[in-house]
């Protein structure tokens, strides 16, 4: 049957902000339990918060990155409800008038997804469930979140994966949230339908506690044939909230979807209404860093990078910064992305490291390059300088010199060493000449350890060859 699904998205993004978004404690991941709260993140009586000035300027940049319009006067809400994770029993949030609405997003393939609104609240605390019994912990009550709400635009799972792979890397962009899933800093809640094409949008279903993106994707296809399969028994989907079972890999009933008036929503008292005002909004948007999307399709027009290249080359701001200053130290685009491909991401992968991590500067990894692409060090050599550059920055062309490592492409001393294995090794030669041409690379190997490395492969590969031509020939 030609069901289709529907899906969208309520995202919410941690702000790296220094401190929390009413009162000055700080944001941080990982601290002992209930050490980073306050009496104002708490919502003990007689408290009052206080709106921190860089998250507001962090939805700014948001809004501006999604091509959300800002409101001019914006206030927030109480969402009042309890749970042991809410101290105060409700939740400082913007209902009435969310900073950015009307936005627009477009995926790679060119399909829009409207973003219907954008508004900054505070986090709630976390309960951590031990063998003892449960602890709340309060460390990130009232720590900043944006969260992003979309129309319900898509179609599959791909494009969810997509669109938040794609928000993920905004957010890094402008420097506002790390955007880790696996440590909470982004959350997606799934809302899906499934209707048929002719029919209006059918009743939908939030899933709740999606934590990777294999996760999302595997919820979504079970809802579909979850919901499918109602349907076509001719009975009608709950309108719930489900969570995901991650051993099962199923979804599961939470509870009944609460209602907007479930949440008794009332102006914030505490905090007046704020107006945003248009120089200051300007002022933003001068230095909004250039986004992923635009990067990478100017890598593609400008330096000629495939698709991929410039793909994973703009994955990482700081990445591509490295890029950048690669080819301002004089490395052609197609070289440096495929040294960066090569090298340093695979080094990365292996090491499961982020680039920031690495010491390795621009000015000695292209020294690097220019050395093994004009020969004059070998790539083995090269490989060993690069892993040690990636712990520690050193001059490479002197650590070259001092380690004797030029290549020796003195034709006269290549001859005597390549003679001289060949006639300690009568055995291969023997083998070669009866048609066994893996011995070729063993007898590389052992002129190019009489070279104490400092031999060119390649060129001592061709004059054995010649050699061993002329011992056939005998
Ligand atoms: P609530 O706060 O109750 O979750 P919202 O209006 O804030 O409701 O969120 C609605 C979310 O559900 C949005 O992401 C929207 O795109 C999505 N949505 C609305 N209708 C449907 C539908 N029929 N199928 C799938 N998703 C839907
Ligand atoms: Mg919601
Ligand atoms: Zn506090």
């Amino acid at each position: 049957m030609n069901w289709e699904t529907v899906i969208g998205l309520e995202v919410h993004a941690e702000l790296s902000t220094k401190s929390k978004i009413f009162c000055s404690c700080a944001v941080s991941f990982g601290d002992d339990s209930n050490t980073r709260c306050c009496p104002v993140c708490l919502g003990l009586p007689g408290t009052m918060p206080n709106l921190n000035q860089e998250v507001l300027r962090f939805a700014v940049k948001a809004c501006l990155a999604l091509g959300c319009q800002i409101r001019r006067r914006i206030a927030f809400d109480r969402k009042n409800y309890f749970y042991p994770d809410l101290p105060k029993s409700y939740q400082i949030t913007q209902h009435r008038y969310p900073i950015g609405f009307n936005g627009m997003f477009q995926l790679p393939n060119g399909k829009e997804i409207r973003i219907e609104e954008l508004h900054m609240e505070e986090d709630a605390g976390k309960l951590l469930h031990m063998q003892e019994g449960t602890i709340c912990d309060d460390n990130r009550c009232g720590v900043p979140l944006l969260e992003i709400v979309t129309c319900p635009d898509f179609r599959d799972a791909d494009e969810v994966v997509t669109f938040l792979a794609s928000l993920q890397r905004i957010l890094q962009y402008l420097g506002i949230s790390d955007g880790k899933m696996q440590e909470g800093s982004l959350r997606a809640d799934v809302n899906i339908s499934v209707h048929k094409l002719d029919e209006r949008l059918g009743q939908r279903v939030e899933m709740k506690n999606l934590s990777s993106f294999r996760a999302i994707k595997e919820a979504i296809q079970y809802e579909y044939f979850r919901q499918t399969e109602v349907l076509e028994s001719g009975k009608m989907v709950a309108a719930e909230t489900r969570g995901w079972n991650e051993d099962k890999k199923e979804t599961y009933s939470l509870r009944n979807k609460e209602k907007v008036q479930d949440y008794r929503y009332f102006p914030e008292p505490d905090i007046p209404e704020i107006i945003i005002e248009e120089n200051w909004v300007k002022e933003i948007q001068e230095c909004l860093p250039e986004l992923p999307a635009h990067k990478m399709k100017r890598y593609m027009d400008m330096y000629r990078l495939t698709d991929n290249e410039a793909n994973i080359l703009t994955a990482d701001r700081s990445v591509s910064a490295f890029f950048e200053e690669l080819i301002a130290c004089g490395i052609t685009p197609k070289l440096a992305a495929k040294w960066i491909l090569r090298e340093v991401l695979a080094y990365l992968n292996e090491h499961n490291a982020a680039y920031n991590d690495l010491s390795l500067s621009a000015k000695s990894f292209s020294d690097l390059i220019f050395l093994t692409e004009a020969k004059k060090i070998n790539r083995q050599t090269a490989k060993e300088i690069f892993s040690l550059l990636c712990k520690k920055d050193f001059d490479v062309p002197s650590y070259v010199k001092t380690h004797s490592l030029w290549l020796e492409n003195n034709d006269a001393e290549n001859s005597k060493v390549v003679s001289h294995i060949i006639s300690i090794h009568q055995k291969a030669v023997l083998d070669f000449c009866t048609g066994k041409e893996k011995v070729l690379g063993f007898l590389v190997g052992q002129c190019m350890k009489e070279l104490k490395g400092r031999g060119n492969p390649e060129v001592i590969k061709e004059i054995l060859i010649n050699y061993l031509k002329n011992e056939m020939g005998k």
